[in-house]
């Protein structure tokens, strides 16, 4: 089991759930444009949001940002180990630094002291797409786990243990290797995810596979979907990812792929569904079929279920039928349905 870590009120590591975390691609600079997506991240479940300080305007703006977050707000540095001192004075509960990065043994010390001080987590780690020169002679994934090692090592030297890994690559089976490995050689918590995954469908592909099988064999901690476009999204998909693996509770929407015998548009009332539902946080799963001849048995794991019928759905829960409802009836039938296993 890996090492419990606070940050904030959030605890990652452990017995605790995987976290899930994103980070804003606002300026940070520009706190109202920051905030408002932080808020808009919480919003859909994000519970840790990263945002990045490259300058000292950013490292001043996060003062307003962490004061007005829901979230624990985790600072993103390179090199400029002042702005990570200024960072955690100024609210951060987790920095993203390399001491590796930041040169002299000096400066590591003051970032640690301070980090300390706050009782701040940091985390290091590698990514595929910057090995350090004296790794690079090595196989990838071996590389991914030195590179990170050696910056526990460097917090470990000043008896820094509040400590988070990550080994990102942009390959997936280099991303589950290095986790595996990495997993073996320490027990600090590890922040999961493929790096520069690309843009949506990419991204979705290749965070399932890796992070799915990774969560699957009990590896990780907290989770970042990467995706080259809206952050919320990123959210919505790494929610879905702890949903159908288990380790979250939420809904589950089922739906039909179609065919000849299709009586309704199954994906526009599946995506109704899913949108007007989206807040329910315990397992739920509806089940959307496009005709009742096959209908109600492909759906007949679902707590509910709607089949299209010429005029309308028939509804059915826990496999039985309930009755036949116009189109502009069955979302209120659904509710109540969702009503009653709520009070169960
Ligand atoms: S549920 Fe009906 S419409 Fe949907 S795929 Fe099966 S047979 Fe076709």
């Amino acid at each position: 089991m890996t090492k419990e870590i606070l940050i904030g009120n959030v605890k990652i590591g452990g017995n605790n759930h995987v976290v899930i975390q994103s980070m804003t691609n606002t300026k940070t600079e520009d706190h109202n444009s920051t905030l408002n997506q932080i808020n808009k991240l919480y919003e859909v479940g994000c519970e840790l949001v990263r945002v990045s300080v490259p300058n000292n305007d950013a490292a001043e703006s996060l003062k307003i940002i962490t004061e007005n977050s829901p979230v624990p707000i985790i600072a993103d540095i390179h090199f400029d180990y002042k702005l990570a001192i200024k960072s955690i004075q100024n609210g951060a509960k987790k920095v993203r630094i390399n001491p590796g990065n930041i040169g002299s043994e000096d400066k590591v010390l003051e970032v640690v002291r301070v980090a300390q001080e706050y009782k701040v987590p940091i985390r290091v780690g590698a990514n595929s797409g910057s090995i350090p020169k004296e790794f690079e002679h090595l196989p990838k994934v071996d590389a991914l786990c030195e590179a990170a090692l050696k910056e526990v090592r460097i917090l470990e030297k000043y008896g820094f243990e509040d400590i988070v890994i990550s080994v990102k690559s942009s390959d997936v089976k280099e991303t589950i290797k290095a986790y595996e490995k990495i997993s073996k050689l320490t027990n600090y918590p590890l922040h999961i995810g493929v790096t520069e995954a690309g843009t949506y469908e990419w991204s979705i592909v290749k965070s399932s596979v890796a992070l799915g099988y990774l969560l699957y064999k009990h590896i990780g901690d907290t989770i970042r979907v990467s995706i080259a476009g809206d952050p919320i999204e990123e959210v919505r998909i790494a929610k879905k990812i702890l949903i159908s693996l288990g380790l979250r509770q939420g809904l589950e929407v089922i739906a039909c792929p179609t065919c000849s015998r299709t009586e309704i548009n199954v994906e526009k009332w599946a995506k109704k569904v899913e949108e007007k539902f989206s807040y329910i946080n315990k397992n739920l799963k509806i089940a959307i079929l496009g005709c009742v001849v096959n209908g109600i048995g492909e759906g007949k794991d679902a707590d509910i279920g709607i089949a299209g019928v010429k005029n309308g759905f028939v509804l059915f829960y826990k496999g039985k039928i309930v009755d036949e409802y116009k189109e502009e009836e069955i979302l209120n039938e659904i509710e109540k349905l969702i009503e009653l296993e709520e009070e169960e």
